[in-house]
């Protein structure tokens, strides 16, 4: 099976999907339905991503497994420190491994039901994403991935420091970064020229949000850590009761979005596909990042 990084060094640029792991039976089948949508158009790689609690991590360790024995799809597990302690975290690598899965986004994760709040360390466990790169690096022949922001993180004190930590894991082993949600294509290439400054070639991949709800849009300015720009509140405000209209603009400012970042050279888009496949599959054609057999 191939790593992210090979499927991201043929003719580019690629699409890559994100899900997280499914509550109940209705939403496993929900997700699987989109995995399957999704499978007909070749992503490079897809992903699941790593929750706080028990329940949660087995959907993200069952379904993985399933990616990869079931699925021509490439999988990447996401896998955090909250909560786990170094054995813990092993474990968890060797299940991934057991399975196939040779992909892994390692992150600090945030604490539960707080997202950027305050961090505590399990006593036994890991501080910063960096030792967790380190810790599956050393476990076996995975390719590793890490997050990035290109507003900085939110509990960074400055983007000098946030770039200085974002380099060591990329020294510490990691071989590609994806970034949090953005909203202008020069917020994104202003980390990516922060980053080869430093001395470091790594390879960045944006993150993008199909933007069809006013949902999404909070969810994007959330996530963000920045504020919404005025621009995109005069287009998508005074659509807000018009989910059709909504809609519809929301998907011509992501896929404006991804036109400018394809002409900036990026090797990928990395789609945050809340478990549904339509409005990924939109976009992806319209750009034509879909093969021919498609
Ligand atoms: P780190 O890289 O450890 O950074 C955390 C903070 O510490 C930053 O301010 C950083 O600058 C600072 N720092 C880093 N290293 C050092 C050091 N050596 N010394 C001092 N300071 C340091 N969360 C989940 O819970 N599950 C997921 O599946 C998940 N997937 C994600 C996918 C993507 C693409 C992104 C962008 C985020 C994802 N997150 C996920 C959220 C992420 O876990 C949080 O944003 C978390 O707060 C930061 O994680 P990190 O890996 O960037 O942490």
């Amino acid at each position: 099976m191939k790593s992210v990084v090979e499927r991201l060094r043929g003719e580019g640029p690629v699409f890559s999907v994100e899900f997280f792991p499914p509550r109940d039976a209705a939403d496993e089948a929900v997700l699987w339905r989109s995995i399957r949508e999704l499978e007909a158009l070749d992503p490079a790689y897809m992903s699941i991503t790593y929750g706080a609690g028990g329940s949660s991590r087995d959907g993200t360790i069952r379904n993985i497994a399933r990616v990869a024995t079931e699925t021509t799809l490439v999988p990447m597990a996401h896998l955090t420190a909250v909560n786990h302690s170094v054995a813990e975290l092993r474990n968890v690598i060797g299940w991934y491994a057991a399975v196939g899965v040779r992909n892994i986004l390692a992150l600090r994760g945030d604490p539960p039901g707080d997202p950027y709040g305050e961090w505590v360390p399990h006593p036994e466990g890991l501080n910063y994403a960096e030792e967790l790169v380190e810790l599956v690096r050393s476990l076996g022949d995975f390719c590793v991935g890490v997050s990035a922001f290109p507003y900085g993180h939110p509990r960074s004190p400055d983007l000098a420091s946030d770039t200085k930590y974002l380099v060591r894991k990329f020294r510490a082993g990691a071989q590609f970064a994806i970034a949090q949600l953005f909203f202008e294509p020069e917020d994104f290439l202003r980390l990516r020229d922060r980053v080869a400054a430093a001395g470091c070639d790594a390879m960045l991949i944006p993150g993008v949000m199909p933007l069809t709800t006013p949902r999404t849009l909070k969810t994007t300015i959330k996530l963000s850590g920045a504020s919404c720009p005025q621009w995109l509140l005069d287009r998508l405000g005074p659509l807000e009761s018009d989910p059709k209209a909504f809609r519809a603009e929301g998907l011509d400012v992501v896929t404006e979005l991804c036109e400018r970042l394809i002409a900036e050279g990026v090797p990928d888009l990395h789609f945050y596909t809340f478990n549904r496949s339509k409005a990924t599959r939109e976009v992806v054609q319209r750009l034509g990042l879909v093969p021919v057999r498609a």
